[in-house]
């Protein structure tokens, strides 16, 4: 067992430290076919059946670069504002491991493909911060190894260990930013914030499915502390497994208060890789960092050189889309939101499912409402993400006509669309199985009035006399009578005309 570790409380921590941040994330691109080999690339499947004697690392079998990986790493530089190389070449990174049948990796090392970039990334309450990118280079995925047997799924402890090799070479881009320093107390929303960022740019630039909980996108947090008077920087963890948004937030967080105690009693902290438990939020340490001398990089004899041409580069930067922060502005601007309201439909996550609500009819402010006050608490209670929830865009936006229509009222749209959401079939089914249509025929509706002034005479004479504010009494008397199904505006005017007559 190891001991539970010393924490110090975050407020000290940032009283008495200054984070630094550095964050790599990895990404597997959605090419057709493996880095270097013409497998099929595709999450999961029967394991090793997509495999091949290049991915395999077979005798004889010659790697060839995928031109669509190198494409997809160069829109992925240059959305990332950054240089990309005249000139580059792969590197062997030597070491073994059984998920690596090659035993080396095919990657980058002093000339990758891009490099010295940026991205901007906006905070919870708006504000701006610059993240630097080191560099974007290219790579290939390894194999999986199943560890059977053991309590934590983890190689210690188990009794043998499985092999798949369908993910061997799947292309991966490795994204490093530069050391990230001032964010001091907001450094884990720094860290959220920037993949994030980073992963709804990969979306829009369509370069990869980038699944968190699927791995195709993944990051590394390292992290590491200075004291407020020191000018260098202290050793950093790098701490790996964290497969969610939140996740890299808590780990980050968690490193600062783990290594601000240690250092508080004049401890060191260790340069290794950690391991992130989602279930209690904590690291645990993993093994020494090996330095870059410990693989014995060198260029790679079997592949050429990669030298993308200008003319190339150029065409490639006219195909970026439009960008997820200017895609926010226009937005912004298109359907006339204030700044807050803006936030609170990225916080939801619901700008795509309002655009398509729009695309399929509706207005923006009532496809808004819908998402992000109703169907977000929804998701909430069911504790999914928004776009998960059982209702489509098309079908919120049939909801809202049909309000528009006057066949419902607000309060039986709820109804329609808790039908739809609890697999009911689609909004106008619901309607007929649950017989939620509004009353629209004044003949029955009139009846209705009838009785309930019958009832309250007295409120009859108010209105009469001229209080129309009295008619509220006997629109809710008549909302009762007919079980909420009637349009509350006819109701008003039946009633004014029914007594003024
Ligand atoms: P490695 O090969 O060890 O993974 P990389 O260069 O790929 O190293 O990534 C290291 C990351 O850590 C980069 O984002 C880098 O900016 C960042 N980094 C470097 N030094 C520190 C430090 N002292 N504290 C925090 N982050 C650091
Ligand atoms: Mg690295
Ligand atoms: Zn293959």
């Amino acid at each position: 067992m190891t001991a539970v570790a010393e924490l110090m409380d975050y407020a000290e921590v940032i009283e008495r430290f200054d984070p630094v941040l550095g964050l790599e994330v990895h990404v597997e691109l959605n090419t057709n076919t493996k880095m270097f080999c013409g497998c099929v690339n595709e999450f999961g499947g029967e394991p090793n059946t997509k495999t091949c004697p290049t991915c395999l690392g077979l005798p004889g079998s010659l790697p060839v670069v995928n031109g669509k990986a190198v494409e997809g790493a160069i829109r992925i530089g240059l959305a990332l504002n950054c240089e990309i190389a005249e000139w580059c070449r792969f590197a062997r990174k030597n070491y073994f491991y059984p998920d690596m049948p090659k035993n080396f990796q095919t990657s980058q090392y002093d000339e990758p493909i891009a490099f010295d970039g940026y991205l901007d990334v906006t905070l919870d309450d708006g504000e701006v911060v610059r993240v630097e990118i080191e560099r974007a280079h290219m790579e290939e995925d390894t194999g999986k190894s199943l560890h059977v047997g053991g309590a934590t799924g983890r190689i210690h402890g188990a009794e043998h260990s499985l092999l798949d090799y369908n993910r061997a070479g799947v292309p991966l881009i490795e994204i490093v930013t530069k050391p990230i320093t001032g964010t001091g107390e907001r450094a884990p929303e720094v860290a959220r914030a920037y993949v994030t960022a980073l992963r709804d740019l990969l979306r829009a630039l369509d370069v990869s499915d980038v699944r968190m909980d699927q791995g195709s996108l993944r990051c590394d947090a390292n992290v590491s502390l200075m004291a407020k008077d020191a000018t260098e920087f202290g050793t950093r963890t790098e701490t790996k497994n964290v497969n969610s948004l939140r996740s890299v937030e808590r780990a980050v967080r968690y490193e600062m208060t783990r290594q601000a105690a240690i250092l508080a009693e004049g401890g060191s902290i260790r340069q290794e890789t950690r391991h992130f438990q989602e279930a209690d939020g904590t690291t645990s340490s993993g093994r020494a960092k090996e330095t870059a001398e410990d693989y014995r990089y060198f260029p790679e004899p079997d592949l050429v050189p990669i030298a993308p041409s200008r003319e190339w580069v150029e065409e490639l930067r006219a195909t970026l889309p439009e960008m997820p922060w200017e895609r926010r502005k226009r937005i912004q601007e298109e359907w006339k939101l204030s700044d807050e309201a803006l936030r609170d439909l990225l916080n939801v996550g619901a700008v795509d499912l309002v655009a398509a609500t729009v695309e399929a009819g509706a207005t923006p402010d009532e496809a808004r409402g819908w998402w992000v006050n109703t169907l977000a608490q929804e998701a909430n209670t069911r504790e999914v993400e928004l776009a998960e929830l059982a209702i489509t865009p098309a079908q919120v936006a049939e909801v809202i006509g049909l309000v528009s229509s006057g066949e419902l009222t607000n309060k039986l749209a709820k109804e329609v669309v808790q039908g739809v959401l609890a697999g009911e079939g689609s909004p106008r089914e619901v309607v007929e199985k649950r017989g939620l249509k509004v009353v629209s025929d004044d003949s029955a509706l009139l009846t209705a009035v009838d009785e309930a002034l019958a009832a309250q005479p007295d409120i009859a004479d108010k209105i009469r006399g001229g209080k129309v504010a009295a008619a509220g009494a006997i629109v809710g008397a008549v909302m009762k009578a007919t079980k909420g199904q009637a349009d509350a505006k006819r109701v008003r005017e039946l009633i004014i005309e029914r007594v003024g007559s």
